[in-house]
């Protein structure tokens, strides 16, 4: 055993929900899953998880289909969004089978009964699965089209009783103005729901902000791609934004 594992850092948190876009699975490429991103990112998850803490995992589709793609290629928006919702189901299978190589037991339950593949979405099973360690991956979104991953993702994050959601991201968090492209952006350490709404900071969609804000549901926003980044968070360290009321 190791040292950080002999003497493990005091956890701020029992129980969060992570959510990251699909993109966050595709690596460098323009498409797709690209496995060891998968795999890096599955490694954050078990490090964490190690830790005590009970994980809900919520995974976008964008790297592989987006409703709004779809209707804008004169598809009916509803269907687009199924085929949106199914492409999450493929990603929460990869990082399952990923979480399950590193030896982290994994739950992947989806919001559209497909029995053969998965779980269905069942609160009260979802509840024990968490409170026996498991990871569990909410996948197919809210079931329902002209939905988002994000608001899924607040939606399952109150009903599983999570304390924050964790929202990974490409940058350490909330800015005034993209810092990718503005040197002089600047970073918020705490951020009203109401300000994040006004200001269009793009945290996440409006419906999603609304559902954490009606819930006090707080959405901490941090670098996925700093390594060791959603452990030290929960450790009590990290730079990061909190939004909150
Ligand atoms: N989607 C949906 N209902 C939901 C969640 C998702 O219809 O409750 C569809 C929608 O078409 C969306 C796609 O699934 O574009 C993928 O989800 P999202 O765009 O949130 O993925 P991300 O941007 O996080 O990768």
């Amino acid at each position: 055993m190791n040292e950080a594992a002999e003497h493990p850092p005091a956890v701020t948190y029992k129980r969060v929900l992570l959510k990251i876009s699909g993109e966050a699975l595709m690596g460098d490429q323009g498409y797709g899953l690209h496995p060891p991103t998968v795999k890096r990112i599955a490694e954050e998850v078990k490090s964490v998880n190690d830790m005590g803490v009970e994980i809900c995992m919520v995974i976008g589709g964008g790297n592989i289909f987006r409703g709004l793609q779809g209707a804008a290629q004169g598809m009916e928006r509803a269907t687009a969004d199924y085929m949106g919702m199914l492409a999450t189901v493929m990603n929460a299978l990869a990082m399952q089978a990923s979480l399950e190589a590193l030896g982290v037991f994994t739950r992947v339950v989806s919001a559209i009964p497909m029995d053969q593949v998965c779980e269905p979405y069942i609160r009260r099973r979802a509840i024990r699965h968490l409170e026996k360690g498991r990871v569990v991956v909410f996948a197919a979104g809210t079931g329902n089209p002209y939905f988002t991953t994000d608001t899924a993702a607040t939606l399952r994050a109150n009903e599983m009783g999570c304390e924050a959601i964790f929202k990974g991201t490409k940058v350490d968090g909330v800015y005034d103005k993209d810092p990718k492209k503005f040197s002089d952006a600047k970073r918020y350490d705490t951020v009203s729901y109401d300000e994040v709404l006004q200001k269009h900071l793009g945290v996440m969609d409006a419906s999603a902000i609304a559902l954490a804000r009606d819930n006090r549901l707080p959405i901490i926003v941090f670098s996925l791609d700093e390594p060791g980044g959603f452990r030290g968070i929960l450790a009590g360290q990290g730079t990061y934004t909190r939004v909150h009321g």
